[in-house]
């Protein structure tokens, strides 16, 4: 008997027919004889619905407050679910994260899991109950809810299948498996058969909504067998492999393209060009708790720099008001902002024995006349900041210039 850990996201569980959907399918994998844990998201919509009433009361609500209102969604789903199940005449039980429990640290909105007690689950499991959790929602030591970050089902599917110790963490999603870049902007794109959890790691950091960043380091760490799926067709979907040599006899030079349109960009213009400024810069930044991606600092003829970064389109506008106020105290000539920005990454390990990818994708971006602000590179993938109108332009561009459409999955 193998005990299964399913999530599903907002889709899938968007109405009550595709509620009674996975109820059939739950059913249908527990009458193989497997123990199986369910993880639901939201209804579809009901997370950002939560959210705009959060933020037409409060323009930065209360962090826990916050965290009460958005959580909602999935104690909805979960009880519907539970109920669905038993009308199928399966025995299902509810979860809160907090009836779970799942423990976090006390980042709202943010939040850590630190631990899970799997007590409670394993005593229904052993009762013949399937048992539903919600998803994205845990609980702190001060005994309030918290919430993961958004899409953070993946991560309680994962994080669960890690503290329960079973034997596979099943995300059942609108898509069939993880593609070369997201399907909605490259319908030519192609399903992979296997993708190593580096190259996972790195396209969902990247942008790749298909799973939330924590699941994959989650499922790396703690090597949770891992696989994306339809919930509404059948097939194998894709394998999240620990093993570059499970992937097949050749990587493919290029596995995927991210994208990214949720960053802005920070630039303090005319910085005295001395020791400690990128620091004295980005501290502040730091203490307000605000994520940092690129960096960039030119060097200025005139003993002055340009110094510039992204940041999530959420904290642009605390972004700017601090350096506003780092400008003044440098003594910096202006601060500039811009939240009309893209980035757009090439992923795969098989650039690490391959020279020529950076100029390959700059040469491809050029002929279409696509303007780079920024690149960063790390061993496997290339990131470029171009403006926000030519995103699809450029995720098709690179596309066809990587021939990610035509090739065989690897397999
Ligand atoms: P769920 O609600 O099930 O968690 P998400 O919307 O979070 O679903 O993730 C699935 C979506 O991810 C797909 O509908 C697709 O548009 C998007 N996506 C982005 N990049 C990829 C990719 N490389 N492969 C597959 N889907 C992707
Ligand atoms: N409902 C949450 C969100 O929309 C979590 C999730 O779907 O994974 O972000
Ligand atoms: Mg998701």
């Amino acid at each position: 008997m193998a005990l299964i850990v399913q999530k599903y996201g907002g889709t899938s569980v968007g109405d009550v027919e595709r509620i009674q959907h996975v109820a059939r399918k739950v059913a249908a994998a527990r009458a193989k004889g497997d123990q199986i844990v369910v993880v639901v998201s939201a209804m579809s919509g009901e997370t950002n619905r939560l959210i705009g009433l959060a933020q037409a009361i409060s323009e930065q609500p209360d962090p826990r407050e916050y965290d009460q209102i958005v959580a909602s969604g999935e104690q909805v789903t979960i009880g519907l679910l539970a109920m669905a199940l038993k009308e199928l005449g399966v025995p299902a039980r509810s979860f809160l994260g907090l009836q779970v429990p799942i423990r976090t640290d006390d980042v709202h909105s943010k939040a850590r899991i630190t631990e899970i007690d799997g007590t409670a689950v394993h005593a229904a499991l052993a009762r013949g109950e399937v048992c539903v959790v919600a998803g994205f929602q845990g609980v702190n030591a001060a005994g309030d809810i918290t919430t993961l970050g958004r899409g953070g089902s993946d991560t309680t599917g994962v994080a669960l299948a890690a503290g329960l110790g079973a034997d596979e963490c099943q995300i059942y999603t609108d898509v069939d498996g993880v593609y070369t870049t997201d399907p909605r902007v490259e319908p030519k794109a192609r399903r992979l058969e296997r993708v190593t959890f580096e190259e996972m790691l790195e396209m969902a950091s990247l942008g790749s909504k298909v799973l939330q960043i924590r699941a994959v380091e989650f499922a790396g760490k703690y090597r949770v067998p891992l696989r994306v799926l339809s919930t509404f067709e059948d097939g194998p979907g894709t394998l999240i492999t620990l093993d570059q040599e499970q992937n097949g006899v050749e990587d493919p030079l290029i596995s995927g393209i991210a994208f990214n349109r949720d960053e802005a960009q920070v630039t303090l213009q005319g910085v005295p060009d001395r020791p400690g400024i990128a620091a004295k810069v980005l501290g502040p930044i730091g203490e307000a708790n605000i994520e940092v991606d690129m960096i960039v600092q030119n060097v200025g003829a005139d003993a002055t720099t340009d110094f510039t970064f992204t940041v999530h389109k959420n904290d642009y506008k605390r972004a700017l008001a601090l350096v506003e106020t780092i400008r003044e105290q440098l003594g910096a000539r202006a601060v500039k902002g811009d939240s009309d920005i893209a980035k757009v990454s090439v992923v795969g390990v098989g650039m690490r024995s391959h020279a020529g990818i950076a100029s390959d994708m700059f040469k491809a971006l050029a002929t279409e006349n696509i303007n780079i602000r920024m690149i960063s590179t790390s061993e496997i993938k290339i990131s470029v900041v171009i403006d926000e109108k030519y995103l699809e332009l450029a995720v098709r561009t690179l596309h066809r210039a990587f021939e990610l459409e035509g090739a065989a999955p690897a397999a």
